[in-house]
């Protein structure tokens, strides 16, 4: 599930095939950019903000600056290839974006928000969001001060708020939940320890920084990579407890009714 993690780490696959590189050419296969071409744009580097992914390029003659912005919900995936390898990743009509250079070919799966802007007018897309739970600018206490201006919301729903904290997504959220015994339902102005909550969040995106498996268990093998996640009816690794589920929208919720019981 791409989530703050899968994002950073696909920002750094990115800036490891093209930082640096000048394109030899481009092809999107999204409204609007169809007749865009990069070749002989610089790759100057590869960023994440969140769950959205930020391509920095220097125009041919160094002046004009660009960020080509994706954002990769669900499905969405970059893959690196070397030039002559076979792109194998997904089927190609999900192909969004192709960069060539001489060195590496960077191809973009079912990307969403696919859009090129003036690097200077990024805010426009990122700048509502939170503080990122990988940046290097992380800040707890103003994710907190943002979480604890609506105390009326539920805390399943204000940590999936990339307003309130950039980079949660269904599989943190619960898991965090369980681990501080807090039912989803609960409104963030009755969680005891805000605080503690969103330290934990972010210590569970950063151990799984620089690997493709997302474990909040400690376990990397299949099947006890997360205590609540995906385990539907399941026993609680805890109590035992069958694993309840609930589907609102796209936000989907486990959680073990005897460890976060409904305040
Ligand atoms: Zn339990």
């Amino acid at each position: 599930m791409p989530e703050g993690d899968t994002v950073w780490n696909t920002a750094r696959v990115l800036h490891r095939a093209l930082a640096g590189a000048r394109l030899t050419g481009s092809d999107f296969r999204v409204p609007g950019l169809a007749t865009v071409d990069l070749a002989g744009w610089t790759v100057r580097e590869s960023a994440s903000r969140g769950k959205h992914l930020l391509l920095r390029l220097a125009g041919p003659e160094g002046g004009h600056r660009r960020t080509l912005h994706s954002h990769l919900r669900m499905e969405g995936t970059w893959r690196a290839y070397a030039p002559g390898e076979r792109w194998t990743a997904r089927p190609a009509h999900l192909i969004r974006v192709v960069l060539r250079s001489p060195a590496a070919v960077a191809v973009g799966y079912h990307l969403h928000e696919v859009a090129l802007i003036p690097t200077d007018d990024e805010a426009a897309l990122v700048g509502h969001l939170g503080p990122d739970l990988l940046g290097t600018d992380w800040d707890p206490a103003e994710a907190v001060r943002r979480l604890a201006a609506r105390p009326e919301v539920t805390i399943g729903e204000a940590l999936l708020d990339q307003r309130n904290l950039a980079g949660v997504g269904n599989l943190y959220k619960c898991e965090v939940l369980f681990l501080r015994g807090l039912s989803p339902w609960t409104p963030v102005g009755a969680v005891p320890d805000l605080t503690g909550t969103v330290t934990l969040t972010q210590r569970l995106l950063a151990a799984n920084r620089g690997r493709w498996t997302q474990s909040t268990t400690g376990s990397l093998h299949r099947g006890q990579t997360t205590y609540v996640y995906g385990r539907r009816a399941h026993p609680c690794r805890r109590c035992g407890t069958a694993i309840d589920k609930r589907d609102l929208d796209d936000r989907v919720t486990y959680w073990c009714p005897t460890c976060q019981p409904t305040p």
